[in-house]
């Protein structure tokens, strides 16, 4: 039933079942890295209840799912309380959702701002802390606020250098992600051992990553990109473009598939060429992701409790279920 044609009772049945049942998948998305659903099924499950929410304001909870980034942290880990928040991402699942929120930036005063466009690497956040050049400290992203510390497990993967190539205090932040040939060879070596496969090479890499043994993390073939620096002062730049390249000059595995564009034509032509060139890639990507190049302006716009608002995500259809997603019905 539309949003609109519900009655209260409905609207709070709905609610609290539905955030039931997206904090159980989120659950064993994020803490145990066992999804028992597509993401496309919770993405749809979590969009009507932002909607619910929105067309029913009093039933927002400050605990709905909505308002939370991932999952709070219950594993063997020692925690680590993240300097800057580690926050989730907006995504929108069409062209006209993504003009409209390009549209809403400029009516709230930014106007024509140039975008980069980087791909939407599918694997997990880490966060990692250097200081005089050196890697003291790696983390997972948990609730946002408090993370896991797998230091010892990130410092098996190899394009995470030790040392940059300068004496620099910072924090930087990336992607760990499993390449696909090595997700594929794993879940072919587990069948053979008659262990359960990984769903995804997210899960993978999140199952590799999040290992109190870190001898388990090395026998993984993982990597990762960075794309983000909390404070980009310290890095001496202006712009999330010029960001990515210091990056790789410090020493880090960057992806450079990035294009910076002022237009919505050149916005539709980089997601065509990455709709079609995804399946090439040695990794996975589940979309785009929209940056405001200009790094003050970002800071400027700041964001919500749960998502930056200069930033935001064109997910890809899913691949085999692309018509299935619309005849979703929620019985809840
Ligand atoms: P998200 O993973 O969709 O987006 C935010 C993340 O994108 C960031 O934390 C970062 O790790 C990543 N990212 C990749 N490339 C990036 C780049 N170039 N620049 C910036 N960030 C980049 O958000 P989320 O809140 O972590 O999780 C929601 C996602 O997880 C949805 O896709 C959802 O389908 C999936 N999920 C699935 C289930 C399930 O049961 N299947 C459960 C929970 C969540």
């Amino acid at each position: 039933k539309p949003v609109e044609q519900l009655t209260i009772e409905e609207a709070t049945h709905e609610v609290k079942s539905l955030s039931l049942q997206v904090e159980q998948w989120g659950r064993e998305y994020y803490e145990n890295d066992n999804p028992s659903v597509e993401d496309y099924v919770y993405d749809q499950a979590y969009q009507r209840l932002v909607s619910l929410e929105k067309a029913f304001p009093e039933l927002q909870s400050p605990d709905s799912p909505t308002q939370q980034v991932g999952a709070a942290t219950i594993s063997d880990f020692a925690k680590v309380e993240h300097p800057n928040p580690m926050l989730s991402m907006g995504d929108v699942f069409s062209v006209a959702e993504l003009i409209e929120f390009n549209d809403r930036l400029q009516r709230n005063g930014v106007d024509h701002p140039e975008y980069n466009l980087e791909l939407k690497i599918d694997g997990l956040a880490v966060s990692l802390m250097y200081e005089n050049g050196k890697f003291v400290q790696g983390s997972t992203r948990g609730d946002g606020r408090i993370g896991e510390d797998i230091t010892k497990n990130l410092k098996k993967i190899k394009s995470i250098p030790r040392t940059l190539s300068q004496p620099l205090t910072i924090e930087v932040r990336g992607e760990c992600y499993m390449p696909k040939e090595a997700f594929a060879k794993l879940n072919e070596q587990r069948e053979l051992q008659g262990l359960t496969v990984f769903a995804n090479p997210r899960n993978a890499a999140a199952g590799s990553l999040r290992q109190l043994d870190p001898q388990v993390t090395a026998d993984r073939e993982l990597s990762t990109f960075i794309y983000y620096v909390p404070d980009y002062q310290t890095l001496g730049v202006t712009t999330q473009s010029a960001a990515l390249l210091k990056l790789a000059e410090l020493g880090f595995n960057v992806n450079l598939n990035n294009q910076v564009v002022d237009s919505q034509a050149e916005i539709e032509a980089y997601i065509n060429e990455y709709t079609k060139k995804r399946n090439d890639l040695e990794y996975g990507i589940d979309g785009i992701v929209e940056k405001v190049n200009d790094l003050a302006l970002q800071e400027e716009l700041g964001s919500t409790v749960k998502v930056p608002r200069w930033e935001i995500a064109y997910k890809f259809p899913p691949e085999e279920a692309a018509t299935i997603v619309r005849d979703i019905e929620w019985t809840v």
